[in-house]
């Protein structure tokens, strides 16, 4: 069955945006790092199943070499099943995202969030970008502006809109996500005809 895959730091809303989508509910605010396994659930309406892929990143009481083998799985996850993704949905948070993703790039190290963003763009699964916490978020342009610039796309933002999906999960708004997904997958059966 055709799927979409969410993933994303820990702690950046996903369980409170799988909730949204699915109406499920989840163990959010909880204990990070405890989706453990992909998960599949039914996109509401729609015709495929959602998986949600473990978060990664920093977890607190989390061990080093643990993190590490989550990522690795994650990443086989999505080689494994590329073929099979129609799109991936990578949620970050809105209002730390630029200061992580800055914290972290140097000559030997590339932030997580920009690196997966590539890896799946390599492995040739369409990618949406869900900007998450936008409530939080008061210059919410320039903040936008400035994660396309991380991302290696080229300002304004407004042009990406089909990639990059301000939302705020936790009120369930949500509009522009389901709008960027739905025109990945207009593009995809455009490009099968
Ligand atoms: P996960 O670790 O990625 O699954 O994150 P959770 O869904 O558990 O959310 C982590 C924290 O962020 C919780 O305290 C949520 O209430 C909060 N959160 C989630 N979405 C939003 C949002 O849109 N705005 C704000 N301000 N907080 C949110």
């Amino acid at each position: 069955e055709a799927e979409v895959a969410l993933v994303g730091r820990s702690n950046v809303g996903k369980s409170t945006l799988m909730r949204e989508i699915t109406g499920h509910s989840f163990d959010t605010g909880g204990k990070p790092g405890v989706t453990r396994n992909p998960n599949h659930y039914d996109w509401n309406a729609e015709d495929f199943v959602i998986t949600d892929l473990p978060g990664f990143g920093f977890m607190s009481g989390v061990e080093e070499d643990y993190r590490e083998e989550i990522k690795t799985n994650i990443v086989h996850y999505l080689e494994d099943y590329a073929d099979n993704i129609l799109v991936a949905i990578l949620v970050v948070d809105g209002k730390s995202a630029i200061d992580i993703i800055d914290r972290h790039s140097g000559p030997d190290e590339i932030p997580y969030d920009v690196e997966m963003f590539h890896f799946l763009r390599e492995l040739d699964i369409p990618t949406v970008v869900a900007v998450n916490k936008m409530d939080k978020v008061d210059d919410k342009d320039e903040r936008l502006n400035e994660l396309c610039d991380r991302l290696g796309l080229y300002p304004p933002w407004k042009q990406w809109q089909e990639i990059i999906a301000p939302i705020t999960a936790k009120r369930g708004q949500i509009d522009a996500l389901n709008e960027a997904v739905r025109d990945q997958l207009h593009e995809q059966n455009r490009d099968d005809l």
